[in-house]
Parts: structure tokens; sequence; C-alpha cells
């Protein structure tokens, strides 16, 4: 989608700091972090949401899902401790409607979240 800046940044159309990236994501560096560690990961495929998982994205969600750990383990926190949020529809806090998991690091974290 031409005018989604997720599948922008997938295309390499807008830079962003990536951590890593391969046939089915982009992980990259969040423009305005959370925490110390705050890292994007994102289907280079358009899903607005977490609505728009399906069976059929099971596999693609599951090979995403495997890689998270090893992405915690590239920015040195898979040991420390980290949070894995997606937020779905604004009131939830979604501002991007690609979907998109939030990798937050590097500090306390609370609980319940706001
Ligand atoms: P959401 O609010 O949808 O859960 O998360 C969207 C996230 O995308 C926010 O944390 C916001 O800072 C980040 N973001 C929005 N636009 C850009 C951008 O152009 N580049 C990067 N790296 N992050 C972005
Ligand atoms: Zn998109």
């Amino acid at each position: 989608m031409t005018d989604c800046i997720f599948c922008r940044i997938a295309a390499g159309e807008i830079p962003a700091k990536v951590v890593e990236e391969n046939d089915d994501l982009v992980a990259f560096h969040d423009l305005s972090p959370q925490a110390p560690v705050h890292v994007l990961i994102i289907p280079k495929q358009h899903l607005a949401g977490a609505n728009d998982i399906g069976e059929g994205e099971a596999p693609l969600i599951g090979r995403i899902w495997a890689r998270i750990p090893r992405i915690a383990e590239a920015l040195g926190v898979r040991d420390t401790g980290y949070r894995v949020v997606t937020n779905c529809g604004a009131p939830a806090g979604q501002s991007v409607f690609h979907l998109h998991f939030h990798l937050l690091a590097g500090r306390a974290m609370g609980w319940p979240p706001g």
C-alpha cells in the first residue's frame, strides 16, 4: 500500500534503523522510543492489525514470532527481560494501521499497562 508508512519502510522508500530483515519481516528502531530499547517488528505483507490475522496468516506470524527471541538476542536483551506488545485499534493505542509488534526493553515495565 503506497499510502502506508510501514509498507514504505518495508520497501526501503522511507529510511529506518533496521535491526533485522528477511523475506517475512523488517525489525527497526521506533522513531519515538518509549524505552531504552524500542524496536518495531512488522510483516512485509500489509495487514492492518491483529484483527487481520487469520488461519492463513498463522505460518507467517509463527515465523515472525520465532525470530523475536533472536532479535532480542541481537539487541542484547534476550536474558534481561523484554515486552512484546501489539495495539489493535485506536482505543488500544494503535496509530499506524500496519500490523507491528513493539519490542520494549531496558527499563522496568509496569503492569497493568496504561
Ligand atoms: P502504534 O501507536 O500504532 O502501536 O505504534 C506505532 C509506532 O510507530 C509508534 O511507536 C511510533 O513512534 C512509530 N512510528 C511512526 N512513524 C514512524 C516512522 O516513520 N519510523 C519509525 N521508525 N517509527 C515510526
Ligand atoms: Zn502497510
